[in-house]
This record gives structure tokens, C-alpha cells and sequence, in this order.
């Protein structure tokens, strides 16, 4: 059903299935080569941006240190990443906090090392910033609605209305705060790419109003994460992505643009990993039963919490894949005792029909959001292993 070639190259395939034979499954190889090459890209779509790079999508030391050498900064959630990002010699000046929830004292902590750049979204944290961040660069998340062309959406929990981003970015200056810039996610896996021409020209009022009004000139915006990695759902190529919100902006900042910040998690990692499972099981519930459980020992607990509402549909292919085999459908479902660990069961993927119990299933694509979203041991089952291949 997946064509393969569609996601990983021959040779980077060969490689893997050298790199991978002999590992204990369940695991995820990630190509650190694959990383640097949507790095790559994304600077030629964007020469005009500075990137952010979202720790939490993957936080492998690898990971970091090679996209701090090839000059990304970094965007920060809570202090563990903080300390990560600097353990690793990178300063903290390339680092913003970007998670609009956190403690004053964790304010105080990215502070003291040298953090000056904080995302906010409510007058609670706003002030406690001002406490414990003297001076600080403030940039306001709004709102944006993405719940249904976003495939893991990020919207309600996080910003706030633009008229609230106003007053928040005037009590910035009034605190003694650098009112700075504004800031919004359209959500992960964004298949719309709409939805930045909306965010773009609320952004643009703001900056207008904000000047025309308080004399307050922001200079920079934070455009977030979005950019899609490659699933079975199509999206437009990052390509033209680029190409329209290069558009929204200059339609409405003209040529001389602002700042602009990017925060690709997934677009940058996502198809750099590959994760192994073995098929531990495979069942029908009843004699007549049309479709095979097939029960592996990686689930929502140990790497794919993005199946959850089977939101992220990974490419799957199997170690039993031959030309023109027989395929039928199947339930997937992970290892664990708990009934909602079944991966995909309303969406059916085909799988050969000679499938057997330590048979590998290699899903692609799994380089964003897995290896860090794992459970520490939930039945006894270790947090999946990350390999890096250089
Ligand atoms: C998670 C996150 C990102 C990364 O989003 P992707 O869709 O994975 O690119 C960027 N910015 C913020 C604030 C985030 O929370």
C-alpha cells in the first residue's frame, strides 16, 4: 500500500536496514544527514527568517548540537530543555522561552541564565515576567482557530484574542518590559496554508494599531511551527508553503519586513526517523472474523501517542512486503494492558497476508514527537530507545 521510495531513498534505506538488523526492536533510528538537509532547505525557502528550532519535537543531543552548529536558535518550553540546550555550549541568548505557561520561578531561572527573549499570552504571566525579567523582550501569542485542517491541533490551550495581545503588549512597556513582537502556531501538520494568510494579517493590525495608537513599534513576528513532515495525508510541498506566506507578508508589511521567526519541530525532524516494532501477536476475535489483529510491541505508550484520535497516520511497511503480494486489512494495536493502546482501528491499513509473529513493521516518518513522548515504564515496558545515525 506505501511505496516506500515515496518517503526514504534507496540508499538511505539500504542504510537503515544495515544500521537496524541487529537492534532490539522496539526502537527509532533517526538520520541525522536527513535533519540537516530539511535544515538546509527551510534556510533557502526562508533566507528572510531566523529559526527556532522546537526542542520538545525531538531533544537528542545530536540533534541540537548539529543544528547549533549549522546555526539554528532554539525554542525553550521548561527548564530540563534550558539546561539541555545549555549543556551542550550553546548560549543562552539563542534561546527563548516559549511556552506561555510556567512558574515565576522558572521566569527566574531562564533569567539568571541569560534568557531575555519570553512568549506570553495572560496578564498573570505578564507580571510575574516583569518581576522576574527585568527588561525583558515580550512577544504575545494570539489565538488562532486550527482544529480542523491542522492534523494536532494547538489551538484553545494557547494565545489569546488580539485585543488582549494589545493591552498586554501596552502593560509590557508600562511594566518596563521591551514590548517586542507577536506571535502565533497554526497549528501542527497544518494542511491549510490559509491559515497564516488569517494569523499574518491580524498580526498586521496589531503592529498598526499598536504604533498608530501607543506609539509602541513592535519589531518582530514569531510565525511557529505548521510546516508539514511527510504522512499518508497529502500536504503541499514545503515549497509552496514558502511561496504563499512569502505572499501574506509581503501584502501586508510591504518589502520591509520585520523580523521574522520560525519554529519548525516537525518539518525539520519529522521524516528523519524510522521506528522498528516486532509483531507480537496476531489474532482474530472470532472464527469468521474478516480482520487480523495485529498486536506489536511498540504502542501509544512507547512512541506513537500521535495516534491518539489516529491523528497522525504514519506510512507503514513491513519486513514481509514483497512485490505484489496479498495485502488485507488489519487493526494495529500496541503491547500494554490497557484497551485504549490500539493504534489504528477506524482507519485500516493493509498489511501482507503471510505476516508472522517477529515480523519488523517500520514506520516512517516517526522522527517528531515520539522518542520524548514516551511513558517511563507503563506495564513494565521501557521508554523506547532513540539511535542516531550519523
Ligand atoms: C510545538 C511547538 C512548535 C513546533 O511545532 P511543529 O508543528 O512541530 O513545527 C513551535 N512553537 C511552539 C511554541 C510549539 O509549542
Amino acid at each position: 500500500m506505501i511505496n516506500r521510495a515515496d518517503y526514504v531513498s534507496d540508499k538511505d534505506w539500504q542504510g537503515f536496514l544495515d544500521f537496524s538488523k541487529e537492534l532490539e526492536t522496539p526502537c527509532i533510528v533517526v538520520n541525522l544527514q536527513t535533519i540537516r538537509m530539511n535544515y538546509q532547505r527551510l534556510r533557502g525557502l526562508f533566507p528572510y527568517s531566523q529559526i527556532y528550532y522546537a526542542v520538545k519535537a525531538n531533544p537528542e543531543k545530536e540533534i541540537i548540537s548539529m543544528l547549533a552548529e549549522m546555526d539554528s536558535n532554539f525554542d525553550i518550553a521548561s527548564r530540563p530543555e534550558l539546561d539541555l540546550v545549555l549543556s551542550l555550549g550553546i548560549s543562552p541568548e539563542r534561546c527563548s522561552y516559549g511556552n506561555t505557561i510556567k512558574k515565576a520561578r522558572d521566569i527566574a531561572y531562564f533569567y539568571e541564565k541569560g534568557v531575555r527573549m519570553f512568549a506570553t499570552d495572560s496578564k498573570e504571566d505578564l507580571k510575574n515576567i516583569a518581576q522576574n525579567a527585568p527588561g525583558a523582550k515580550i512577544y504575545v501569542r494570539i489565538l488562532v482557530e486550527n482544529s480542523t485542517t491542522a492534523d494536532w491541533p494547538l489551538s484553545r490551550k494557547f494565545g489569546c484574542h488580539p485585543d488582549m495581545a494589545y493591552d498586554l503588549l501596552i502593560l509590557a512597556r508600562d511594566l518596563g518590559l521591551t514590548p517586542y513582537g507577536i506571535s502565533f502556531h497554526v497549528g501542527s501538520q497544518q494542511r491549510d496554508i490559509g491559515q497564516w494568510d488569517d494569523a499574518i494579517a491580524k498580526t498586521k493590525y496589531l503592529f498598526t494599531s499598536l504604533e498608530e495608537d501607543e506609539g509602541i513599534k513592535l519589531s518582530m513576528i514569531n510565525m511557529g511551527g505548521g510546516f508539514p513532515a511527510a504522512y499518508t495525508t497529502p500536504t503541499n510541498d514545503l515549497s509552496e508553503y514558502a511561496a504563499e506566506i512569502k505572499r501574506y507578508l509581503v501584502d501586508d508589511f510591504g518589502d520591509d519586513l520585520p523580523k521574522i521567526i520560525l519554529e519548525p519541530g516537525r518539518s525539520l525532524v519529522g521524516n528523519s526517523g524510522i521506528l522498528v516494532s516486532e509483531v507480537v501477536l496476531i489474532s482474530r476475535k472470532n472464527n469468521t472474523a474478516l480482520n487480523r489483529w495485529v498486536y506489536l510491541d511498540t504502542g501509544k505508550f512507547n512512541g506513537l501517542i500521535e495516534t491518539l484520535d489516529e491523528s497522525i497516520k504514519y506510512p507503514i511497511i513491513t519486513s514481509k512486503d514483497s512485490a505484489g503480494g496479498k495485502e488485507a486489512e488489519v487493526i494495529l494495536a500496541g503491547p500494554t494492558c490497557d484497551s485504549m493502546d490500539i493504534l489504528y482501528e477506524d482507519y485500516k491499513y493493509r498489511l501482507p497476508v503471510d505476516l508472522k509473529v517477529g515480523d519488523r513493521l517500520y514506520f516512517l516518518s516517526t522522527g517528531a514527537y515520539t522518542g520524548s513522548y514516551a511513558s517511563v515504564s507503563f506495564n513494565g515496558f521501557l521508554p523506547i530507545k532513540t539511535y542516531i545515525m550519523k
